[in-house]
């Protein structure tokens, strides 16, 4: 069911970079690859699970809390006009990688989302992104 070589499985091991944003006991935050905005950012359980549906509530519970946390500084940085928070379980709902993870996506007035997946982004603007987060976490406090 779950398959610790997953990409995410892999970022959690720190044996691929990201441009991390947040970090707890429980949660990593970095920003999305190819992202579908600018901001686009995503939150995962340190603890594995495939999706939402093998997750423990207590994950759960530690994941939205730091799904709502960091959305507020990106809400900050990126001062878009809307945010939306995706999750998607399994190929036929858009899932391509197989360990839980929230999506905060900023939306922007008269701008359409890129394509979800594809195309991956240049690191160095990814990094001044996440930069742009954690400057704006570090204004909100805890
Ligand atoms: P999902 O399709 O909901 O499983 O979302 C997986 C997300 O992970 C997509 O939005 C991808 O752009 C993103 N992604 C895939 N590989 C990487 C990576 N190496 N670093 C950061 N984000 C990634």
């Amino acid at each position: 069911m779950y398959d610790p070589n997953n990409i995410f499985g892999r970022i959690l091991r720190g044996e691929i970079p990201v441009a991390k944003v947040y970090e707890n006991e429980h949660v990593l935050s970095f920003m999305d690859g190819m992202p579908q905005s600018d901001g686009h950012t995503l939150v995962i359980p340190k603890v594995p699970s495939r999706n939402l549906f093998d997750a423990q509530p207590d994950v759960l519970a530690e994941l939205i809390k730091a799904t709502q946390y960091v959305a507020k500084g990106v809400k900050k940085a990126f001062n878009p006009d809307g945010i939306r928070i995706a999750q998607f379980n399994e190929p036929a709902a858009g899932q391509t990688v197989f360990h839980l993870h929230f999506h905060i996506i900023p939306c922007y007035e008269g701008q359409e989302l890129r394509v979800h997946a594809r195309g991956m982004a240049d690191p160095a603007l990814l990094t001044a992104h996440a930069t742009k987060v954690v400057d704006a976490l570090k204004k909100q406090g805890p």
